[in-house]
């Protein structure tokens, strides 16, 4: 016999894979192993929302739950949208998707699933990737939280002091990563070289295209004619397995790869102070896979980590410098479910 325990579940749906997680009623997570299942969005939009619900079901059945205990669900799912659970358009999902009333159709679909009404929360994947690093960072104290996590792109989040996130009046909120950076300030040569490209389309120098992995092959670029016996100034790889392979020669002591890494470091701090002149955190989250403890040595976090510091503290005002931490994440790919079904238990909580 299963208890009578409150839970809330979290959808963490990409383009490609979903993953299911969740947490008790006092936010702590049921398992540190997320379900995982195709997102299928070839097939539609019904198929989705049947993806979603058949990993919530799953998932209870894993954890031996029933969806008696279930009091809110969360699900995280990449913008832009036009209104709130309504998509607009998206690089990675199908032109069918654009309008779609996904809050709605999920909202029903767990309902018949359940029997009875489920509350259902929705946000971005960005935003509620913060909403699980900043519960786990603030722990028990009020403290707000910026989160900024280079992957592919520059996700982004401010978590305010009730733990949600800033989206927003028209969802757009926090796309910090298409902010630009000032380039004289960067330094590296890059103030004389053109402002890198960003997929975005703009092109005032998105710190996005400093600090994550879409800009490698244009640091490859600018900073590679500076060494010239280096293997991949001969190299016939594609640009794109060429930017790559940096991450594994920074751990193996390469300079080109250091000044680029070095360089992205710096980047984010200068960027971290110029958020914290608009909303003056208590707590700044890195995360992305420069602070991934299977894929880069101790010496190395602590190093890109040590790099933001110093690039943000002679910007910040003094009691910034001496109060605002500058820590890694540490939920790794469980942060988007987990964030999701908080924003599920805090939105039923009030
Ligand atoms: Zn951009």
């Amino acid at each position: 016999m299963t208890t009578a325990r409150d839970i809330y579940l979290g959808t963490d749906s990409g383009a490609t894979t979903s993953k299911t997680g969740g947490i008790y009623a006092d936010g702590t997570p049921i398992s540190t192993q997320l379900r995982q299942s195709s997102t299928n969005s070839q097939a539609g939009t019904a198929a989705v929302i049947a993806g979603w619900v058949e990993g919530v079901q799953g998932f209870l059945t894993e954890n031996h739950l029933s969806w008696s205990q279930v009091r809110g669900v969360g699900l995280a799912l990449p913008g832009p949208y036009q209104s709130y659970g309504v998509l607009a358009k998206s690089a990675n999902l199908p032109e069918s998707f654009i309008g779609w009333n996904f809050h709605a159709d999920y909202s029903a679909a767990l309902a018949q699933a359940a029997g009875r009404p489920i509350a259902l929360s929705v946000g971005n994947d960005g935003d509620l990737g913060g909403v699980g690093e900043a519960a786990r960072v603030r722990g028990d104290s009020k403290a707000t939280v910026l989160l900024l996590a280079p992957g592919s792109g520059l996700g982004a989040a401010y978590i305010d002091a009730k733990g949600l996130p800033l989206t927003g009046d028209q969802f757009a909120g926090m796309e910090a990563g298409h902010m630009p950076v000032p380039l004289h300030v960067l330094g590296h040569g890059l103030d004389k070289a053109p402002a890198f490209r960003c997929g975005c389309g703009r092109t005032w120098g998105c710190i996005e295209a400093y600090s994550t992995i879409s800009g490698l092959p244009q640091y490859l670029d600018t900073l590679l004619p500076k060494y010239p016996g280096h293997e991949l100034a001969t190299s016939t790889d594609t640009p794109k397995h060429k930017a790559l392979s940096l991450r594994g020669r920074a751990q193996k002591g390469d300079a080109l790869a250091l000044e680029i890494f070095d360089t992205q470091a710096r980047a984010l701090g200068i960027h971290v102070a110029n958020l914290a002149m608009a909303l003056d955190p208590g707590i700044v989250v890195i995360g992305g896979g420069l602070i991934d403890t299977e894929s880069t040595t101790p010496e190395f976090r602590q190093r890109y980590l040590d790099g933001i510091r110093n690039a943000a503290a002679p910007f910040l005002f003094p009691a910034q410098r001496e109060r605002m931490k500058i820590v890694p994440a540490t939920l790794g790919e469980l942060s988007q479910a987990i964030g999701a079904a908080l924003v599920a238990l805090y939105s039923v909580k009030a």
